[in-house]
């Protein structure tokens, strides 16, 4: 299954793909998770990847879409992947097609998690992530059992340098002047699914399922099941 993962910064992409490999044992890949490894790393990629990131901006394409066409040639990615942040706006999103179609395959659905706004804005002004495995906590909605330190691996947080909030405004508009086209470009395709990411992560899990077997059995979406 070669699955994405749509939504703007916030809606719970990386959470939900998480749950995705782990059900699926599909490849997870963020490609923010990419440049910042990168970035922690000092690679000349992810250097530069930082200047934009800092300023809320889009890494350019070529940029962008080489390190993903590169990822998802491993191994891992075999049986499928889930691909969480891009693609981002219409060319990535052309040259994704492009490339999978040469080796005679197609992206199986796009998972467009819909969240309000205001739920965004509150969701990353408060967000904390592991340093080591990456799992978002919320300082009001979902805090960890110790300060500080990550519930699964006992990892410290941190909070991303990009999560200020001047940088969350520049986020949300670069959303949804490039990205949010991406929703009617899948459309188009037939392959878009909604489901509802506003709530606990637990509840949009049950939902992104149920959505799901639609994708499994492609019978059932044309029913509109
Ligand atoms: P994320 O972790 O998905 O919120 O991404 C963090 C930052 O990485 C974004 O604000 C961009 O600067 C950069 N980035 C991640 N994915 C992409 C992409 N597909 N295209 C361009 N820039 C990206």
């Amino acid at each position: 299954m070669y699955l994405i993962l749509l939504g703007a910064p916030g809606a719970g992409k990386g959470t939900q793909a998480a749950f995705l490999s782990k059900e699926m044992k599909l490849a997870h890949i963020a490609s923010g998770d990419l440049f910042r490894k990168n970035a922690q790393q000092g690679t000349r990629l992810g250097l530069l990847a930082k200047t934009y990131m800092d300023k809320g901006a889009l890494v350019p394409n070529d940029i962008t879409i080489g390190m993903i066409l590169e990822r998802i040639k491993e191994p891992d990615c075999g049986k499928g992947f889930i691909l969480d942040g891009f693609p981002r706006n219409n060319e990535q999103a052309e040259a994704l097609e492009k490339a999978l179609k040469e080796v005679g395959k197609d992206i199986t659905g796009v998972i467009y998690l819909k969240v309000a706004e205001d739920e965004l804005l509150k969701r990353l002004s408060g967000r904390w992530i592991c340093q080591s495995c990456q799992t978002p906590y919320h300082e009001v909605a979902a805090r960890p059992k110790v300060a500080g330190k990550c519930d699964k691996c006992g990892g410290k947080l941190y909070q991303r340098d990009d999560d200020k909030p001047e940088t969350i405004k520049k986020r949300l508009v670069e959303y949804f002047k490039q990205t949010q086209p991406l929703i009617s470009f899948y459309t188009g395709r037939g392959k878009l699914l909604e489901v509802e990411g506003s709530g606990e992560a637990e509840a949009v899990w049950g939902s992104l399922k149920a959505a799901l077997k639609a994708v499994k059995s492609p019978s059932a979406r044309s029913r509109g099941a």
